[in-house]
């Protein structure tokens, strides 16, 4: 039996334990942090919750006699990634990154693309008028967590969408949307309409579930603040679909 792991938490992850489910003589353990409430569950056998850093990683690879993991964790999920590549190199066990490409800018975007959360709350500041009568309307998808970097901005009002509530007490410039895609483009330039939305801040995390906000954002001439991936760990070995990562696992 070829063991394999998958560091989940993504549609491409679920495609890729489904794809290996019926591949004889493998046997395909996924993991999932474990955070969100009610998370869509990959086919086959799941475990759930951290390892505990790097050491912990290889522990249980070792434990469980893992012969390949491939991470194909979501784009901005860097600290388990860095684990991965690190118990990787310690263990021996081969480690192949899935990651969905970005996405595209097309030349009718306004797109301003920043390298941390921090920075796209110090562009959303430089970009407001001085002494704005209204506060700006902002279409906030970073995620729960990334929701304190935003909140005590002057002179914004945040729409934050996300899968699990975020942590209260929230200021009241916040309303939270609580969702899950795929999302369609009319219901986004809907939302956008609804709510007066003037600027999209997004992460690039790639993908079509989640893309239809940005079509929305282009043709309702949204600009959009878009904050890049953070960068892989050196030497990785990356694939971008779900094939190749299937391929790879079978060895
Ligand atoms: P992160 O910051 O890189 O990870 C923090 C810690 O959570 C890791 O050090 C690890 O704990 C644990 N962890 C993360 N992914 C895990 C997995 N698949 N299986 C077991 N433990 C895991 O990751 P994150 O950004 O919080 O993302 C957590 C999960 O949500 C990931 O599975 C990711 O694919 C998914 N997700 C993330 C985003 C996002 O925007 N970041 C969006 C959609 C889905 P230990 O150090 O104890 O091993």
């Amino acid at each position: 039996m070829r063991r394999v792991l998958i560091l989940g938490g993504t549609a491409e992850a679920r495609a890729l334990a489904a794809e290996l489910a019926d591949v004889p003589s493998m046997h395909v353990v996924s993991s999932l942090a474990g955070r969100v409430t009610n998370p869509r569950l990959p086919v086959g056998e799941v475990r759930a919750g951290g390892f505990g850093g790097p050491d912990g990683l290889a522990t249980w690879l070792a434990a469980e006699r893992i012969d390949a993991v491939v991470d194909a964790t979501h784009p901005f999920a860097a600290r388990m990634t860095a684990s991965a590549a690190e118990a990787s190199a310690r263990t021996g066990v081969p480690l192949l990154v899935l990651r969905r490409p970005g996405w595209p800018q097309g030349p009718d975007d306004t797109w301003q693309r920043v390298d941390s959360l921090e920075a796209a709350a110090t562009r959303l500041a430089v970009a407001m008028p001085t002494e704005p009568t209204e506060p700006v309307r902002v279409f906030l998808t970073t995620g729960r967590r990334s929701l304190p970097v935003f909140t005590g901005l002057a002179g914004v009002w945040l729409l934050a969408r996300s899968v699990d509530p975020p942590e209260p007490p929230l200021p009241p410039n916040v309303r939270v949307l609580l969702d899950r895609g795929p999302y369609t483009v009319e219901g986004e330039r809907a939302l956008i309409r609804e709510h007066r939305l003037e600027v999209l801040v997004t992460k690039d995390s790639g993908g079509q579930l989640t893309a239809a906000k940005l079509v929305a954002a282009r043709q309702l001439g949204l600009p959009v603040i878009m904050v890049d991936r953070p960068p892989l760990p050196t030497g990785v070995r990356l694939v971008e679909s779900v094939n190749d990562a299937a391929l790879w696992a079978q060895g």
